[in-house]
């Protein structure tokens, strides 16, 4: 893709469905190229009216905890209620054609076959605010191209699961059938975001510790601030391997939209979510403009050297900086 598509053509093609076109779509906002960038940004504006709708879900959990698995039955079992489900699996960590999401190609082979479903895997290689755009913009790419549920797996890494719990609606915590102090990595914070706790591999042997998992950890949350007000988190146990309980997961999500839609906090939390992007782009915005003034790029390396160093305190160094700053005045497009 070295000439960017036409963004209308790109806008029609992705509004009558076609597959294709939202795959180019979404190749589009994940270049950082300034002419690609430009055009993905008239792209994904051109086509916001026809976004909101889905219902979006974040689904995040220790690497191994049955993630992928889950997300495969869970969907098959959406796509024989009707829904069309969009999968972007995003991973900061992953390094471009490795990684833990891309480097396996058979996950979600079922799902990624079926007609109702998409299935789109990070790139990676990126910084995680770039990660957080590219998957911002795509979700409003899916929800123009028809899709009701959008799903956004990460990695258990860290700051990635904060990221996209800050842009869905309903965040999914995936656990192994482990005590939540054998989980080790697990931060306690990852918890308090969680809309839904699944306990997977809840069957054969595993099925005794899923159920002394699902003890512990409703009692965990007993004790934490709901995540979202007025919804108490539930834990399930649940199997992708025999599929118990997995379907029923679509009717705690129904139950959610519309608890929240009745209270208008799904609207509020959309808003919120909408003004933290805003501030987000323009703190990116800024960092870029200030990086690239010729005064402030001829000073960084040797001020961030002796900030680095302990030579000098970052308050002195961002000041001294600061002062070297003059915005300019030319407008980008
Ligand atoms: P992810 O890294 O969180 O995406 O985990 P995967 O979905 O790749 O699953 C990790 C391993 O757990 C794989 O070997 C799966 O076959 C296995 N697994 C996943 N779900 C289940 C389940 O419900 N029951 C059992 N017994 N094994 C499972």
């Amino acid at each position: 893709m070295s000439v960017p598509p036409s963004s209308d053509d790109l806008a029609a093609a992705l509004r009558a469905g076609d597959r294709r076109g939202l795959a180019r779509a979404l190749t589009l906002v994940e270049s950082t190229r300034a002419d690609h960038r430009a055009a993905a940004e008239r792209l994904v504006e051109a086509l916001l009216p026809a976004t909101g709708a889905a219902t979006r879900l974040g689904v995040s959990g220790p690497p191994g905890a049955g993630k992928s698995t889950f997300i495969e039955r869970f969907g098959l079992d959406g796509l024989r209620r009707g829904r069309r489900i969009a999968v972007l699996a995003i991973d900061p960590a992953a390094k471009r054609g490795g990684g833990a999401i891309l480097g396996d190609k058979t996950r979600m082979a079922e799902l990624g076959r079926a007609p109702g479903a998409f299935i789109r895997p990070s790139p990676g290689g990126a910084a995680l605010g770039g990660v957080a755009r590219r998957t911002r913009e795509s979700i409003l790419l899916c929800e123009a191209a028809g899709f009701d549920t959008v799903i956004v797996e990460t990695v258990g890494a860290g700051q990635s699961e904060t990221a996209v719990a800050e842009m869905t609606d309903m965040f999914l915590l995936v656990l192994p059938p482990a005590a939540g102090d054998e989980l080790q990595g697990l931060k306690r914070g990852i918890i308090e975001l969680a809309d839904l706790v699944l306990i997977t591999k809840a069957d054969g042997a595993l099925a005794e510790h899923a159920r002394h998992a699902v003890a512990d950890y409703a009692n965990a949350l007993r004790l934490i601030r709901p995540s979202t007000p007025g919804w108490e988190t539930p834990v399930r146990a649940i199997s992708a391997l025999t599929g118990d309980g997995v379907a029923a997961l679509w009717d705690d999500v129904a139950r959610f939209r519309a608890t929240l839609e009745a209270s208008g906090a799904w609207a509020r939390r959309r808003a919120e979510q909408a003004r933290a992007a805003l501030l987000t782009e323009i703190g990116d915005g800024l960092l870029a403009q200030f990086r690239g003034a010729p005064a402030v790029a001829a000073h960084f390396p040797g001020i961030e050297r002796d900030v680095m160093a302990g030579e000098r305190t970052a308050a002195d160094g961002a000041r001294a900086l600061l002062a070297l700053y003059r915005p300019s005045r030319r407008k980008r497009r």
